[in-house]
C-alpha cells in the first residue's frame, strides 16, 4: 500500500525528495499546491516530471470521502460526516464566525477517555486517526466551502474538539499541527490552533515540550476530585494534582 503524502510533514518531504536525488525546491511547490492552493489535481507546475512521475508512482493522495453533511439554517454550523478507507465513521465540524470559519477536528475513532457523558467515549477506542485522516478533514471541508460558500473557504482557527482524546494520538495529533503551521502550507499562526484534552497527563507532558504555543483547554467539568472521578474517569489515574511538568 503506498503511503499517504498526507502524512508527510515538511521535514519528512524533504528527507525524501533528498533520499530521491529530485530537484529540492519540489517540498516547497508540493506544499503549496497541496496545502496552500487545496488542489485536487496532481502537481505539474513549476516540478520536473521525474518529480510528478515519482509522487505519482509512491504516494496516496487520497483524502477522507464526505458521507454526509448537515447545514444548520439558523447559524450555519456544517457538520460533517466522514467516511475513511475501512469504513469508519468521523464527524467533523465547521463553525462560522464573521464569514470565517473556526474547524473542530477528531483525532481518534472513538475514544479511550469514557467519560460518562460521552456518547463517543461509550463506544470505547477503535483507532487512532493517522495524520492524513486528521489533515484531510481541514482540507475537505475549506473544498466544500469553496464550492459551496465561495469567497467564504477562510479556516482561521483549529480546534481538537471532535471525537478522541488528541493528546492520546500525540504523534499524529503533533505531525497535523506542523502541516498546519508550516509556512510553504496553510501557515496556520500557532495560537490558531488549540488542542483540548480531557487531562491525559502523558501527552500533556509532550505537549508543553514537543508543540508549545499551541494551546491548550482543559476540559475542568468539575474542580472536586470525586466529581471529576465520576465524570472522567481518567482523572481516578491521573488527578488534577499531577503536574505535568
Ligand atoms: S475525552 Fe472527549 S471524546 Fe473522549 S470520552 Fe471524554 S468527552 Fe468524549
Amino acid at each position: 500500500m503506498k503511503q499517504s503524502f498526507y502524512d508527510l510533514n515538511y521535514s519528512d518531504l524533504e528527507t525524501v525528495i533528498n533520499q530521491n536525488n529530485l530537484n529540492h525546491s519540489a517540498a516547497a511547490v508540493l506544499f503549496n499546491w497541496h496545502y496552500k492552493k487545496k488542489e485536487s489535481a496532481q502537481c505539474v507546475d513549476k516540478i520536473a516530471k521525474c518529480s510528478v512521475a515519482f509522487f505519482e508512482n509512491n504516494f496516496d493522495f487520497s483524502l477522507p470521502e464526505i458521507d454526509t453533511v448537515h447545514e444548520s439554517k439558523n447559524d450555519r454550523t456544517v457538520k460533517f460526516l466522514f467516511k475513511l478507507k475501512d469504513d469508519h465513521k468521523i464527524e467533523t465540524v465547521l463553525i462560522p464566525f464573521h464569514n470565517k470559519y473556526s474547524i473542530c477536528l477528531s483525532s481518534q475513532v472513538g475514544c479511550a477517555m469514557n467519560c460518562s457523558f460521552c456518547f463517543t467515549g461509550k463506544q470505547g477506542l477503535k483507532r487512532n486517526l493517522t495524520t492524513s485522516e486528521i489533515v484531510g478533514q481541514f482540507i475537505q471541508a475549506w473544498r466544500w466551502l469553496a464550492t459551496n460558500r465561495p469567497g467564504e473557504e477562510r479556516i482561521l482557527n483549529i480546534v481538537f474538539m471532535g471525537q478522541g482524546e488528541p493528546l492520546h494520538n500525540f504523534d499524529a495529533v503533533k505531525k497535523a499541527c506542523e502541516i498546519f503551521l508550516s509556512k510553504h502550507g496553510t501557515s496556520i499562526g500557532v495560537q490558531k490552533i488549540t488542542i483540548s484534552t480531557a487531562g491525559y497527563i502523558p501527552g500533556l507532558k509532550r505537549w508543553s515540550q514537543e508543540i508549545p504555543g499551541v494551546n491548550l483547554a482543559l476540559s475542568l467539568h468539575s474542580p472536586f476530585e470525586e466529581k471529576r472521578n465520576e465524570l472522567i474517569p481518567i482523572n481516578k489515574k491521573y488527578p488534577l494534582g499531577v503536574c505535568p511538568t
